[in-house]
């Protein structure tokens, strides 16, 4: 079975903040109202990197363990799992509990004059039926942004990269009881093919719901499109954009469908150097062993794969920095082609700090 090579940086750093900001609860993980500050939250700890001129930085919202990795990835092989477990463990999953251990982030770039977040996480005060452990979150995350130097303010674009609660929750937050854009001078850029598909006058059209889960699922996306889309639209700061959007010169936005059906990336290419902020498009460092491996919550598992091995071929050729949407760890990761047919190993991590790790 395929194996990771390459070193391992950034990962080790925080232990001796693990567990501090974590407490149990019913069986679940909760964030503690100050967990992580002083270990993710600031711009030395979130060991911004460059991409070119675009600076980036990470700033975590919560991290913790979800479901089993059985649950999460129901079709991937049991030993890429044990095989792996040196790295995986503890990182991106618990093989104790088995459970798999994800990260909710905002990715920070900064360049030619612009301020930019991908993806807004869950946000504060959220009724969230379909997920238990992310309902009624009230982290600090705001001051974690302002640790990087980031002021609402002071974003320019708010890339949401699909229309799923854990990308779009910050977009907005309560204010005197409304849901009012959080980043007042933003332009927020959603894929038309995930406003149509969610949309609540469209409801009729999606597939009827395979599961309980997926029933809860769906009818918490009317939830999240009152209180984290529609609010932007009513301001005039949604833009929506379909097939190819581009920012700017070095950044761009292309369509990667499957997960959702408007799930996208987005590219940044500068002086030479290349990135690729890919949303839900991977969960798990085994989708890049195994891209072929799918998430229990990719709409269209089958498109969803075509549009992996797409971005995963180019990010391997281009020798471009891959930042997924929940890894924990550095949280991204270059890649190059494996030997084996189909696969991609990991050149190397970031140098961001794990976030506090959980046991
Ligand atoms: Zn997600």
């Amino acid at each position: 079975m395929q194996r990771a090579v390459g070193p391992r940086r950034g990962g080790e750093d925080n232990v001796a903040s693990v567990d501090a900001g974590y407490r149990e609860s019913g069986g679940m993980w909760e964030t503690h109202l100050d967990h992580e500050r002083g270990s993710v939250g600031t711009g030395e700890a979130m060991g911004q990197m460059r991409i070119g001129a675009v600076e980036v930085d990470r700033a975590v919202e919560w991290y913790g363990p979800l479901r089993t990795v059985g649950d999460m990835f129901p079709g991937s092989p049991e030993d890429v799992w044990r095989d792996n477990a040196d790295w995986l463990s503890p990182d991106f999953w618990n093989p104790v509990t088995g459970r798999y251990n994800g990260a909710v982030q905002t990715w920070v770039l900064r360049g030619g004059g612009r301020t930019i977040l991908v993806d807004t996480g869950v946000g504060n005060d959220r009724d969230r039926p379909q997920a238990p452990a992310l309902d009624h979150l009230a982290t600090d995350f705001l001051d974690r942004l302002a640790a990087a130097g980031v002021r609402p303010s002071d974003v320019d674009v708010v890339v949401n990269t699909h229309i799923h609660y854990d990308h779009v929750g910050w977009n907005t937050h309560l204010d005197g009881g409304t849901w009012t854009p959080t980043f007042p001078n933003a332009t927020y850029l959603v894929p038309r093919a995930d406003y149509d598909y969610f949309h609540p006058a469209n409801a009729h059209r999606m597939r009827p719901p395979r599961t309980d889960d997926e029933r809860a699922r769906f009818e918490g996306i009317r939830l999240v499109f009152a209180d984290s889309i529609e609010p932007v639209e009513r301001s005039g700061q949604l833009r929506l954009w379909e097939n190819e959007h581009r920012v700017d010169e070095t950044i761009r936005l292309e369509a990667a469908p499957g997960h959702t059906p408007g799930s996208s990336v987005l590219w940044v290419e500068s002086a030479h150097s290349c990135g690729v902020f890919v949303g839900d498009l991977l969960h798990s460092p085994v989708q890049i062993l195994h891209p072929e491996v799918a998430c229990t919550f990719d709409l269209d598992a089958d498109q969803a794969r075509v549009s992996r091995r797409r971005v995963l071929d180019r990010a391997a050729s281009m020798r471009a920095t891959v930042f997924p949407g929940h890894f924990g760890g550095a949280g991204a990761a270059s890649i190059v082609a494996a030997a084996l047919p189909d696969g991609f190993t990991i050149a190397g991590w970031a140098p961001f700090p794990a976030p506090p790790r959980v046991r």
